[in-house]
């Protein structure tokens, strides 16, 4: 049992929730946060922003470009 492995833990965590606080289109925090099959977050705003701005395209995740399928 040593303290070094617990502290990097901790700090990969704070890191890890901090990326998870931020959208990755506005790179501000959540407002209105939606959740995508893929398991992204984005602003409602955001993510409905870049859809529009190519209609003509599949609707995809802007993170991992997942192509989102409404059922
Ligand atoms: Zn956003
Ligand atoms: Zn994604």
């Amino acid at each position: 049992w040593s303290q070094l492995p617990v502290c990097i833990q901790e700090a990969n965590a704070l890191e890890e929730l901090q990326s998870e606080l931020t959208c990755p289109v506005c790179l501000e925090l959540f407002h209105d946060p939606v959740i995508l099959e893929c398991g992204h977050h984005f602003c409602q705003v955001c993510i409905i922003q870049c859809w529009e701005a190519k209609a003509d395209e599949l609707s995809s995740c802007p993170k991992c470009r997942n192509v989102i399928w409404f059922t």
